[in-house]
Formats: structure tokens, sequence, C-alpha cells
């Protein structure tokens, strides 16, 4: 589509629309206000030469049937993540990941490893160098959106530019989540930090918005959070044993 295009039929909204016109709404062009590969150096284990030879061996139809997961919860301890419609997206994101690991153990052959348990601070490089260190076979980091508006909502998950094995990991988590949400912002790409220095296929999912009060009223309940939780074990079942 042409830029002239665009502007057209953006212009055409604005006059229908013009509530909306002010700001993006489940545009698919913007990124999650998570910290980026800019934020912090390097953990001192990242190898990008074991990134590049994980990204061909660690996909589907792969030789390691039980395969290692790292779930990294989100923010926690003195960053809070996103707050919003009293909640707060570190204890979500918390609850969301026990559940997926709970979930995973119960029913997947694999080893899964939490970057935390409870509600403690943990840098950028403690949970990229916790995953390196447990040769880790994919990583998925657990998030909340979250606009200066209430009216952006819905569901993204993201993975590294160029990463093909983030991609299906990103993709297949996505189209299993697809069923929680009417608003389907899509698979994106980003330089987040835990996405750039994990030596493995990594994904980072965005669950829905803090700021919107629809999204928030389901992300409260104990049911919907299973919900996701079970989804993203689904979602990373598919990626690692294609089914
Ligand atoms: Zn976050």
């Amino acid at each position: 589509m042409t830029k002239t295009l665009v502007a057209t039929l953006v212009g055409a909204a604005m006059l229908t629309t013009p509530a909306l016109a002010a700001k993006p709404t489940g545009t698919t062009t913007d990124i999650a206000p998570e910290a980026m590969a800019t934020e912090a150096p390097a953990p001192a284990n990242y190898d990008a030469n074991l990134k590049a030879l994980n990204e061909k061996t660690n996909s589907i139809g792969i030789e390691v049937a039980n395969p290692i997961i790292v779930i990294d919860p989100g923010h926690g301890g003195t960053d809070s993540g996103a707050v919003g419609n009293g909640l707060y997206e570190k204890n979500l994101t918390l609850d969301i990941a026990n559940r997926t690991t709970a979930y995973i153990r119960a029913n997947y052959p694999a080893t899964v490893y939490q970057t935390r348990t409870s509600d403690v601070t943990m840098s950028l490089d403690a949970r990229t160098s916790f995953a390196n260190s447990k040769g880790a076979n994919f990583f998925v980091s657990q998030h909340i959106n979250s606009y200066s508006t209430s009216t952006p909502n819905g569901l993204e998950t993201y993975y590294y530019p160029g990463s093909t094995s983030g991609s299906s990991l990103a993709t297949n988590i996505y189209n299993k989540l697809k069923a929680s949400y009417t608003t389907l912002r899509g698979v994106k790409t980003a330089e987040f930090y835990v996405l750039k220095y994990t030596n493995m296929p990594a994904s980072l999912g965005e669950t829905g918005f803090i700021s919107n009060p629809t999204d928030a009223s389901k992300l409260g309940t104990t049911t919907f959070r299973q919900q996701l939780a079970t989804q993203y074990a689904q979602g990373m079942h598919v990626y690692w044993w294609g089914y």
C-alpha cells in the first residue's frame, strides 16, 4: 500500500471516527513498553555463535525429545511493570508463569525453569544469564501490555528480528492465545533485551492491556489467567513437538 493511500485512508478514518483519530488503536506498528537490548550490556554468558547454532537446530523435528524450557515472568520486586485498573503487571505475569509451568510439568515431557518464582527484583542480565546457564532449548517471557490511554487492547507476541525459530515459537503461542482475544494485534518483531541475549529461540508475549478496563477485568480472574497459561503451554508444545 502506498503512503498516499494510507494517508487517504487515515484521513477518511479521522473524518468518520474522530474519537479514535488521535492515537493508534490496535495497529501492528506499536511496540510494547518492554526493556530494549540497548538498556543494558549483554550478560557475560551470551554467545552469539551459540545463538546462531541454536537457531538452526532447535525447531520442529529436532533431536531433543524432552526440551529444557525457561519461562520468564516479566518484572518483579521494585519493578512493578505496568500498573492499571488495580492490577500490577508483575503479579499477573508471576501467576501466569506459575500456571504455565504447572501445566507443562503435568502434561509434557519437559524440564521447566522460571527466572523467578516469587516477587523479587531481577535484572535483565540475570534473566538471560539464567536461561543461558540452564542451556534452555527455548525461552518464553510473559508480559502484560499497557498504553497511556485506555482504548488499546488485545494480544500480541514478539520475536527477535530475523529469528526464524523465534518466529515459529511466537506464532505458535499466538495461535493458541488467539482464542482468548477479539483484538488480534499480530506477531511482531522487537529488539527486546531478553530476546536478543538469550542463547536460544525466544518469544515475548503481551497478553492484553492492563490499561484497558475490559482486558484488565479478565486478567483479574484466575480462570482467565489459567486459560492463558494453558494456551501458552499448548503453543510451546506445537512449536517443539509439531502438534
Ligand atoms: Zn512488561
